[in-house]
């Protein structure tokens, strides 16, 4: 089965050069599975004349609503560029005060614009994660939504999550969604392999290292 990795580039490179380069090399890798490359906003033109079908454009985050909200990029903007997925609640903007009822939004705009939305939940250090699944999944409102688990204190960490727990989350996902669903946390091309019964990977840090990320594509 076709597997998704996807590439959080985050606030990364810092440069439309940079950028440009990373996305040369992924477009050289030969893979069967799907890749979703997710850069900055103002990194999108990396996209142009470039996409092929093992590549999708995706973006970071979306906002819910069009007209006076400085900074904000709505669904019909990212649609409008071509861009197929969008994150959404991921940890780093949550961390910013982005409530579920936010998200919500979020992700009921993405739909209404035929954006995939990929949902990230995930428990903090000391959190029980059950709990935690049970609110933040209350927003997967359509089988289109690809479930991102991520444990917060895994991701950008270096700390990983043992094949064993991250296991036990999917079973626990998917006796109630019958979602695709993903894993993400310091994920790279050696622990890769403990994550094989999810349907694909979420990749931060090591998703700016061109090698590193051919190793994970190639091993997920
Ligand atoms: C992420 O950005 O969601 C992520 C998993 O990052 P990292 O791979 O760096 O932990």
């Amino acid at each position: 089965m076709k597997k998704i990795i996807v590439a959080n580039w985050k606030c990364n490179p810092n440069s439309f050069l940079k950028a440009r380069n990373l996305f040369h090399d992924i477009k050289k890798i030969k893979t069967n599975n799907l890749i979703v490359v997710c850069p900055s906003f103002v990194h999108f033109n990396i996209f142009k004349f470039q996409i092929n079908n093992k590549i999708k454009a995706g973006a970071q985050d979306v906002f819910y609503k069009e007209g006076a909200f400085t900074g904000k990029i709505s669904a019909s903007m990212l649609k409008d560029y071509k861009i197929k997925y969008v994150i959404i609640g991921h940890s780093e903007i949550r961390a910013l005060g982005e409530t579920d009822e936010q998200i919500n939004k979020k992700i009921k705009s993405a739909l209404d614009h035929e954006l995939i939305p990929i949902l990230c939940v995930g428990e903090k250090k000391d959190e029980d994660v059950k709990k935690i699944l049970e609110s933040q999944l209350k927003n997967i409102i359509s089988k289109k939504i690809i479930i991102a688990y991520e444990p917060v204190w895994a991701i950008g960490t270096g700390k990983f999550c043992s094949s064993e727990k991250a296991n036990k989350v999917l079973e626990f996902i998917k006796k109630r969604f019958k979602n695709k669903i993903i894993y993400g946390g310091s994920v790279n091309g050696d622990v890769v392999k403990n994550y094989s019964n999810f349907d694909g990977v979420l990749v931060g840090s090591a998703s700016l290292n061109s090698k590193e990320f051919i190793k994970i594509v190639k091993n997920v």
